[in-house]
């Protein structure tokens, strides 16, 4: 069989970012490189039911035991748009010593800015050129998935579930379900296999929305201002000052909420701001809410002639709604971490996940890790003894 990292490397060389301003579906071309090599390689394994459809989506399906549930396996093929990825050539660091890693003239992985490095001390990493992403988020999935299907082609005799595979583009820019097909998936539960620690389990993801605030002023030459002025900027600020100061991104983590600011644009006659708002408590993300429109109502009324507008739009749920009423998906993971031995944790995305959107469309999609580390830039890093670890754990999940 191939070496799972000798795979890995071959995808990392495609270059498959994303783009949040393209129109087209998928979003950049080049992704479709990758959507026709693995299809390709799909074929040529043997595997006969391998569909490339018009989206870009790959759908392999391997027959297994037929009274065993099938169990469909999800990665990603693009990257996040937020540094290039793809044409160079990622270095492998064998036996990693716990120490600095020089990516290139400027860049350095350090354990200084990572301590979790220290932990990786014996273990294989590839690491980038200091001027791109890696891109194990998620070719790294890519790449373990590629390798069980391989593995039981191979070993035809070794009993499994039947196995539903899909590859989708464009996950990075919140596209990835927008043309997954349930159907052409049919299986039973599934799993996406995106980023993190090879022990890794999340059923659990922000609930979400978004909030636009818009102001309107009233302009007027500041000589002759006074009690007539509304600066809908200076409005602005104080819509925000009443916001709680310790609810944003840099001093929240774990189960915290928070409000982000994400964009501000105005002057005197117009303002208008940009927010998301996140909390993996529904009836917390709803209170949230409803204090954006609290503030909004309380300045209207404080400056009648000025207009203040705030618009809430719902945007992605937290999963864990639905795995509160069924734990089939978790319970068959969880016995083949216990299976291979791997002491597995539970950890709450403090973001969105195309498994939640594909839980909602009928089809239960919690998240494994798949060994990446740092995702999303130049200190990204993948360490391959874990993506054999998620090999072992898909292998003791199939074979249930
Ligand atoms: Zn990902």
């Amino acid at each position: 069989m191939e070496k799972i990292e000798i795979k890995f490397i071959r995808y990392v060389k495609i270059d498959t970012e994303s783009s949040e301003t393209s129109k087209t579906y998928p979003s950049t071309a080049k992704q479709l490189d990758l959507a026709r090599l693995l299809k390709k390689e799909l074929i040529e394994l043997g595997v006969k039911d391998v569909i490339m459809d018009e989206y870009g989506l790959v759908y392999a399906h391997l027959d297994g035991e037929k009274d065993l549930p099938t169990i469909g396996l999800i990665a990603h093929m693009d990257t996040a748009p937020t540094i290039r990825g793809g044409n160079y050539e990622p270095r492998v660091v064998t036996n990693y010593a716990g120490n600095d890693i020089k990516l290139n003239a400027t860049y350095t992985l350090s354990p200084k800015q990572f301590p979790h490095l220290l932990d990786l001390k014996g273990k294989t990493l590839i690491v980038t050129d200091g001027d791109h992403l890696l891109g194990g988020d998620d070719k790294a999935g890519v790449a373990i998935i590629m390798s069980i299907v391989e593995y039981y082609i191979n070993h035809p005799s070794i009993k499994h579930c039947p196995i539903a595979v899909c590859f989708t583009p464009d996950e990075e820019i919140g596209g990835g379900p927008l043309h997954f097909d349930v159907k052409k998936m049919h299986a039973d539960y599934a799993y996406t296999l995106d980023g993190g620690p090879s022990w890794d389990i999340n059923y659990e993801n922000f609930n979400a929305s978004s909030a636009v605030v818009s102001i309107k002023g009233v302009g007027i030459h500041p000589g002759s201002a006074k009690g007539i002025m509304v600066n809908a900027s200076l409005l602005a600020m104080e819509f925000n000052a009443q916001l709680d100061p310790d609810a944003i991104p840099a001093k929240t983590e774990g189960y915290q909420g928070f409000n982000h600011l994400c964009e501000i644009k105005g002057d005197i006659e117009t303002c208008e701001m940009g927010y998301i708002i996140r909390d993996h408590d529904e009836k917390k993300l709803h209170a949230k809410e409803k204090e954006f429109i609290r503030i909004g109502q309380e300045l209207q009324k404080k400056y009648p002639t000025s207009e203040v507008k705030v618009t809430i739009i719902p945007s992605y749920k937290n999963m864990r709604n639905y795995f509160d009423k069924d734990k089939t998906a978790i319970n068959a993971i969880t016995k083949a971490y216990d299976k291979v031995g791997i002491k597995y944790t539970f950890s709450a995305i403090r973001g969105g996940t195309d498994g939640a959107t594909i839980t909602y469309m009928g089809l239960p999609c919690p998240n494994i890790g798949n060994g990446d580390r740092c995702c999303h830039g130049r200190y990204e890093h993948v360490v391959v003894e874990e993506m054999y670890q998620v090999f072992d754990v898909v292998k003791a999940l199939l074979e249930q």
